[in-house]
């Protein structure tokens, strides 16, 4: 199962979007708006707090590092 490239969120089969860029690399996107923040606002999810990604950087996930 693929995750989305942005928000490091599982994809279910059927959803989705998969991008492929000119040098062959794939990347994922659960929601039109993870797509968005990484191409036209060229966001970093450890820095946007939605995403799971920036979750897991900061501890958020409920398994808080003592
Ligand atoms: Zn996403």
């Amino acid at each position: 199962m693929p995750r989305c490239t942005f928000c490091g969120e599982d994809i279910e089969k059927g959803t989705g979007k998969m991008f492929v860029h000119n040098s062959g690399k794939l990347d994922y996107f659960c929601t039109n708006r993870c797509e968005k923040n990484l191409f036209k606002l060229h966001r970093s999810p450890l820095q946007t707090r939605w995403t799971k990604k920036y979750a897991l950087e900061h501890g958020r996930s409920g398994k808080n590092k003592l």
